[in-house]
């Protein structure tokens, strides 16, 4: 799943090439999508902004109209100069807006609806979101919540930390890669109860995961495809840039001992640690 960093970064960059330029091109392979671009056209309007709001990408049009999207497992937004042969083949593409001589296509998104902004305030999915972990650093400048985001944590004491933090209703951003790489930065048990945490583990936790999040959009090139050269190391090693993620088996980098790996929730999803720089809570 896209982590929030590859969100943000898609924002960021379709808000660069769009923003402030008329629409000239709208195309979708959704019906419904089509259908309230019939009754409202895009074409003629000027696109306002795009921000990321957790894993949701939103681009918003002169006239009260937003295309919500949403990535999922496989979606991703490209950006090419008009003209220019894709990356992905055309029966992949469900959203297209074109500005001028930009084109940005979302391949495989399959989430998309035209909203009211008035529809988006009332939308449930958005309004549940725990604060964006990385909603300061973009072109929306909504305060980050640190306290809110404990607040959160605290309702789901009885869930491990490693669930809490995929949790988009506690905190978005977080995915399945950040998520390992956090709590072995922080030293802690991935499968630690959220109640058996300190309120200063917390922050410290929460802390760390701006920290990666936002260094990642910091560092990272403009590619808006996903999770490539993601890095939490520091490592000039392109083959080291992950502490445990994906690494099952395989020595610690710092301790040595054999980095863990253990599937759990509804999906299966790896959770991987290191036994002994991540020990058990007392
Ligand atoms: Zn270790």
């Amino acid at each position: 799943m896209p982590e929030g960093d590859t969100i943000f970064r898609a924002a960021e960059a379709l808000h660069r090439a769009l923003a402030g330029r008329t629409v000239t091109r709208f195309e979708s392979a959704y019906p419904a999508v089509t259908r309230v671009a019939e009754d409202h056209p895009l074409v003629g309007r000027t696109v306002e902004s795009v921000v990321a709001r957790g894993k949701h990408l939103l681009i918003a049009f002169s006239g009260d109209l937003v295309l919500r999207t949403h990535m999922r497992m496989n979606g991703s937004w490209h950006l090419y100069r008009a003209g220019v042969r894709w990356q992905r083949p055309a029966r992949e593409m469900r959203v297209l807006v074109g500005a001028g001589d930009v084109v940005a296509v979302g391949f495989n998104v399959p989430v998309a609806e035209l909203l009211s902004t008035r529809d988006l305030a009332r939308h449930t999915e958005l309004r549940a979101l725990g604060p964006d972990l990385l909603a300061d650093a973009g072109s929306d400048q909504t305060p980050f919540d640190p306290g809110e985001v404990l607040r959160r944590m605290r309702t789901r004491g009885g869930d491990t930390i490693a669930d809490v933090l995929l949790n988009q209703r506690v905190v978005s951003g977080i995915g399945n890669v950040f998520k390992s790489e956090i709590l072995f930065l922080a030293g802690i048990d991935p499968f630690t109860p959220v109640a058996r945490l300190t309120d200063g583990d917390l922050e410290r936790i929460v802390g760390i995961a701006r920290q990666q999040l936002a260094s990642n959009v910091m560092t990272r090139t403009q590619t808006l495809s996903r999770s490539i050269g993601r890095r939490t190391t520091r490592s000039l090693d392109p083959s080291a840039k992950l502490w445990v993620y994906s690494r099952g088996g395989r020595p610690c980098r710092r301790c040595g001992a054999l980095i863990h790996a253990r599937k759990t929730g509804l999906d299966a999803r790896l959770t991987y640690w290191c036994p002994r720089c991540q020990p058990p809570p007392a």
